[in-house]
């Protein structure tokens, strides 16, 4: 078991919404209620909470919802992105704006329990630095989204180098060190399952039963989750331009054999015409796999072209944060 060391006090709960209105005021009272039994213990290794919302553009009532909620309130902050920048960058917004030792990312929709955040940082005590939530069960999702989800991972994990963790999303506490290195990774297409795994240190996996949506709608769908899978291996690994190297190193080869054959039989029976066929799947095969290949490399100089024009990850609205004395050393 690792050594314990740093200190780990206070946690920053952040919490990525967008139209999340419906299911807001249920997250409010159980986040209310984890702070409450925090208190009530009172116990000298009690943590403290700060409550960090970030609204990534909500077109709902989302925002006053927050504004609301943290009126008046000394544990609870808010960033509002200037537009709907997807759930990757509203977490990286999160990340950039947490000082504590420790964060706590969570879905706004209640589908992972927040009562199960003590006994993270329990583990998080023993001195681990990330402590990922893995599925035992997923309610409320289809056969087909288990199973796609299931053969991707497998694959992804073949053709990778780092351990890919199964059945995580972004559930998890992470120490500050965590927080810190990934503050550091400032790519503009982000991956958060990539950028988790990449970083390393001392993970460790916990259990859960990861419930239903509790209100409101989800806000992927196949074509979302398409274009996720394929930024997943993109941001994973550079193998498909491999696979696209080997795959014409071998079309080139056979190619090569075929000529060969192609001109010692027209040495040896002269020329003839057939061949049309053949010809013409040849031809197909081969614009086939052309186009493929561009396609691969066209994935990753897109990936380039927006890196390169450097543009921040996200922009904010509007942010309140709140100091506590204790987070800030
Ligand atoms: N989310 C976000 N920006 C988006 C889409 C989603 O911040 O563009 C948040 C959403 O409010 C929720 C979390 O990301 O807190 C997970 O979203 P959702 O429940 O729709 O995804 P699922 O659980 O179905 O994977
Ligand atoms: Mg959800």
């Amino acid at each position: 078991m690792p050594q314990e060391e740093g200190r780990k006090d206070s946690v920053t709960i952040l919490v990525p919404c967008y139209n999340e209105e419906e299911v807001l005021p249920a997250l409010f009272a159980r986040l209310d209620l984890l702070i409450a039994s925090e208190l009530d213990e009172g116990r000298e290794s009690s943590v403290s909470y700060t409550l960090l919302f970030v609204d990534d553009g909500s077109k709902d009532g989302t925002q006053e919802l927050i504004r609301e909620f943290a009126q008046g309130r000394e544990d609870v902050s808010y960033v509002f992105l200037s537009r709907n920048f997807g759930k990757e960058k509203a977490m990286f917004a999160g990340i950039e704006a947490t000082h504590t030792d420790g964060l706590v990312i969570i879905d706004a929709d209640l589908q992972d329990p927040p009562e199960l955040i003590p006994e993270m940082i329990a583990l998080w005590r023993q001195g681990y630095d990330d402590v990922y939530a893995r599925r035992r069960s997923r309610k409320g999702e289809s056969w087909l989204k288990k199973t796609t989800s299931r053969m991707y991972y497998s694959l992804l994990q073949k053709i990778t180098s780092v351990p890919i963790q199964r059945d995580t999303g972004d559930f998890r506490l992470l120490d500050r060190k965590c927080v810190e290195a990934l503050r550091e990774l400032r790519e503009s297409e982000r991956n958060s399952k990539a950028l988790f795994s990449w970083i390393g240190f001392r993970k460790i996996e916990f259990l859960y039963d990861r419930d239903a949506r509790a209100a409101g709608k989800t806000k992927w769908n196949y074509c979302k989750l398409m274009q996720l899978a394929l930024d997943g291996v993109t941001s994973f690994t550079v193998a498909p331009l491999r696979a696209v190297t080997y795959c014409g190193a071998v079309v080139s080869v056979g190619a090569i054999v075929y000529a060969l054959y192609i001109f010692l039989r027209t040495l040896i029976f002269g020329a003839d015409i057939p061949g049309y066929a053949s010809l013409l799947v040849v031809m197909l095969v081969l614009g086939g796999i052309e186009l493929l290949g561009l396609g691969v490399i066209g994935e990753y100089l897109g990936r380039i072209f927006v890196q390169v024009k450097g543009r921040p990850n996200y922009l904010v609205q509007e942010e309140h944060h709140v100091m506590r004395t204790k987070d800030h050393r």
